[in-house]
């Protein structure tokens, strides 16, 4: 899913920047620089669709991670 974020004046300068830029201040008006997000595109994917992405990304990143710390909770336990 195509998603944005840029860097824009927080003045409201026109003028948007690429977040990869090296660029800190403004060029119109020398004041600091916020990032601005593409809302729309945000809202696009549901609660339930977010919820299912994170869910996703746990378990990949957990990966055989789970039954070790099982295996240790019961070492903890066996040593009371
Ligand atoms: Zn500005």
């Amino acid at each position: 899913m195509a998603y944005n974020a840029w860097f824009s004046c927080i003045n409201g300068c026109p003028g948007e920047y690429d977040l990869r830029e090296v660029i800190y201040r403004c060029p119109t008006c020398g004041d600091l620089l916020e990032v601005q997000h593409d809302v729309e595109a945000l809202k696009s994917r549901s609660a339930a669709a977010w919820i299912q992405l994170f869910d996703d990304r746990y378990q990949e990143g957990m990966g055989g991670a789970l039954p070790r710390q099982r295996e240790h909770r019961v070492d903890v336990r066996g040593q009371l």
